[in-house]
């Protein structure tokens, strides 16, 4: 074992007479919202509650229990699927109006249950909705927010400043300074601690058809104001594509022009046709220079997805694009480089041009292959 220098020592020292705190004033539990995606839940409902209760295993035994709050006009149908899924308390807002996310009942909503559960953790996704919402509640109830987080811990905190040790501190992370660095934030203070967590990251719970949970319909005093806004329609554009319902994803990347999207199209569909799901996905250079819709980008400035098999073609494999893939169960590389750092984080390569590599998978897949899941 190294032997600690002199300043560590004294560090070390300094810290134990620093005293443990406990400034939570009763704030018990994490709670997750659980968002619509239309008439159904969205899938980061699900990968939300999965994170919480792996957050709360290290929170003390009394704050454990996952609250769940569900918004909307027909939503106690999804009460046993969030049960099922590790939630262990779901309140239930159902209002009639309620038809689609609107910003002021949905914070009033989210505001009365927080003040009502009094969570000592409280996530949402960091959706495009969530974006909308996390920060009006974090305003309401003068709480800070830690957004677009990407991994949470709970652990020791020294606050040599204010002289305070807290023995649970929940730690939420998340890409900084050009997405170039993590940063660590906490914010042991003010309860509950606030987050939004990006969508995709966080693995769901498998499901637990046995658990059992409590239902609570919970009615907030709504205002007046809440419904002065009257949303006309909503349409839904390419931006909001959802990649995740893709068990295979053939990306590609500058490597392969635009003429050779024309063929990862092709693809696709032969392989949808074939009566599995897949979907396109890009690099950031094939969207910059214009070959697809910035909607399928993956990456730490795009999305991130964890299909059953990623298929990158004509990709370098750069840092930024492996933020958004690396979770997948297998990787699959195609590059005319050998030496493509793709290949490093790939569990099958193969070294070839895209234009003899892409139609043969195509040949192939028309002759019935099936990709081999694994969910
Ligand atoms: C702050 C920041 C955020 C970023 N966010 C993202 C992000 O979200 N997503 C992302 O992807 N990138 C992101 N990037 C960019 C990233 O660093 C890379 O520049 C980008 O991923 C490179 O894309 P690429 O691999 O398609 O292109 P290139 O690096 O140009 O690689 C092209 C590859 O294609 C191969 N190739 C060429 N011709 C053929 C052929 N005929 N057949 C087969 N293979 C061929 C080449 O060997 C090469 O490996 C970000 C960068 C920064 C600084």
């Amino acid at each position: 074992m190294s032997e600690l220098s002199a300043e560590e020592i004294a560090k070390r020292e300094r810290d134990s007479a620093i005293p443990f705190v406990d400034l939570r004033d009763g704030a018990r539990g994490v709670l997750t919202w659980a968002q619509m995606d239309g008439d159904d839940l969205a899938d980061a409902a699900i990968e939300l509650i999965g994170e919480a209760t792996r957050i709360a295993q290290h929170l003390d035994e009394d704050s454990r229990t996952i609250y769940t709050v569900i918004i909307g006009r027909k939503t106690s149908q999804f009460t046993d699927k969030l049960i099922h899924h590790g939630a262990d308390v779901v309140y239930v807002i159902e209002d009639e109006r309620l038809t689609d996310y609107l910003t002021l009942p949905f914070t009033n909503a989210m505001v009365s249950a927080i003040r009502e559960i009094k969570p000592e953790i409280a996530l949402m996704s960091a959706s495009t909705l969530g974006r909308d919402l996390a920060p009006r509640i974090a305003g309401i109830l003068d709480l800070g927010l830690s957004a677009d987080c990407t991994s949470f811990e709970v652990g020791l905190y020294v606050n040599r400043r204010k002289n305070q040790k807290f023995e649970k501190a929940f730690k939420m992370v998340r890409p900084s300074f050009g997405e170039s660095k993590l940063a660590t934030i906490v914010g042991p203070w003010c309860y509950p601690q606030m987050a939004t967590a990006r969508p995709g990251v966080f693995k769901p719970l498998d499901i637990d058809t046995s658990r059992t949970g409590k239902v609570i319909e919970f009615k907030p005093e709504w205002e007046s104001k809440d419904f002065d806004v009257e949303l006309i329609e909503s349409v839904r554009n390419p931006s909001t594509i959802d990649l995740s319902k893709a068990d295979i994803m053939v990306a590609g990347g500058f490597g392969m022009g635009k003429d050779g999207f024309g063929l990862l199209r092709e693809l696709v569909d032969a392989i949808n046709d074939n009566g599995q799901k897949a979907e396109i996905g890009a690099s950031r250079a094939a969207v910059d220079a214009g070959f697809v819709d910035y909607a399928y980008q993956i990456g730490q400035t795009g999305k991130t997805v964890r299909p059953s098999i990623y298929v990158a073609i004509g990709i370098s494999g750069a840092i930024q694009h492996l933020a958004g893939m690396k979770e997948s169960s297998k990787i699959f590389a195609v590059n005319n480089d050998h030496k493509a750092s793709i290949f490093k984080n790939a569990d099958y390569g193969l070294v070839m041009d895209y234009q003899e590599a892409i139609p043969e998978l195509i040949k192939q897949v028309k002759a019935g292959y099936k990709f081999p899941l694994d969910k």
